[in-house]
């Protein structure tokens, strides 16, 4: 392992919530300037607020886990501000090329990687979950995604204005930080089970056909009842080789530590070590939310003392 220099670790731990169910989103860690000057700070802070409500209400209508990670995803991946779906991140030719993952805590998972067709990814990867022998399906044609009765678009759909002079910025080098981003969330339901979901547009300039942790089941998203959900966001490839939303849960259910000294542990050992950087939210089936990272800042939103907390 390269001796990096550790980078600072913030890590917020929540105790569980009266309510008998839990929810935690993000919309991605990175530089926060270099974020923020793509639109008002506000503006990621009713993002945020928005896809958080829409997956709570599911909750507190007693749903499940899995339909309230979903819901949240959806309203990231359809708000240009966040790097998923709509407004992703863009590769190097200037195209989006997306990633999704889902898992519920019974052991069920799906994911599809280098997406161009389905308008929401996160609902695709459900689908290769729930309707297919599968795990994880690449660059899904349009006539499968129009099969599973999912929304298609053209490819062009995602491309941003935004996105594509980030784009320029990144390859000029005038913005050397913050190329990463993606959105997730994690819960654990009235039954006490829990899900994630995770989905995002990859690295700014990444090489085509590039795929990151995100739909690599256990690196950034992970579930297992009794046990975790976990949602990644950072730079991919560490994140994959370190394991790390399987190792978060890893060091829970044999080691017996806590979610936040799991989750803290894990970015030191698996994210440091490498000179990575990320974040990572996880919520145990108590109900008690971690959201840490080691990046200069982190977009997340989750409730505290009945206070719905965005993280900007
Ligand atoms: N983890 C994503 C990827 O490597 C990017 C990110 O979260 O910023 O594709």
């Amino acid at each position: 392992m390269p001796d990096a220099t550790q980078l600072p670790i913030t890590v917020i731990s929540l105790d569980p919530a009266p309510t008998g169910f839990a929810l935690a989103i993000h919309g991605g860690a990175g530089g926060q300037i270099q974020e923020l000057s793509l639109v008002e700070r506000g503006n990621y802070s009713a993002g945020l607020a928005d896809a958080y409500l829409v997956g709570e209400a599911i909750l507190e209508a007693g749903g499940s886990a899995l339909d309230a990670v979903c819901a949240s995803v959806e309203s990231l991946e359809d708000n240009p501000l966040f790097n998923a779906g709509f407004g992703a991140a863009l590769t190097a030719t200037g195209e989006a090329e997306l990633d999704a993952a889902v898992m519920t805590g019974a052991g069920r998972a799906g994911a599809i990687a280098v997406s161009r067709h389905v308008k929401n990814p996160i609902g695709a990867a459900r689908k290769v979950m729930e309707d297919t022998e599968h795990v994880l399906l690449v660059s899904p044609s349009k006539g499968l995604i129009e099969s599973w009765g999912l929304e298609t678009v053209e490819p062009n759909y995602f491309v941003t204005q935004a996105r594509l002079s980030q784009l320029r910025n990144v390859q000029s080098e005038l913005m050397a930080a913050s190329r990463h981003g993606t959105v997730g969330a994690v819960a654990v339901d009235s039954r006490g089970h829990v899900a994630a979901a995770t989905s995002t547009g990859g690295m700014v300039n990444q090489s085509e056909g590039r795929v990151g942790d995100t739909p690599v089941i256990g690196a950034g998203n992970y579930a297992r009842d009794g046990v975790v959900a976990v949602s990644c966001t950072g730079e991919g490839e560490s994140f994959i080789e370190g394991v790390v939303a399987h190792e978060i849960s890893a060091r829970i259910r044999y080691l017996g530590a806590t979610v936040a000294d799991a989750v803290s542990g894990t970015i030191a050992d698996e994210l440091g070590s490498r000179g990575a950087n990320g974040g990572i939210i996880a919520v145990d089936p108590s109900g008690r939310v971690v959201v840490a990272y080691n990046s200069d800042a982190m977009f997340a939103a989750y409730r505290h003392d009945g206070e719905l907390v965005t993280l900007t």
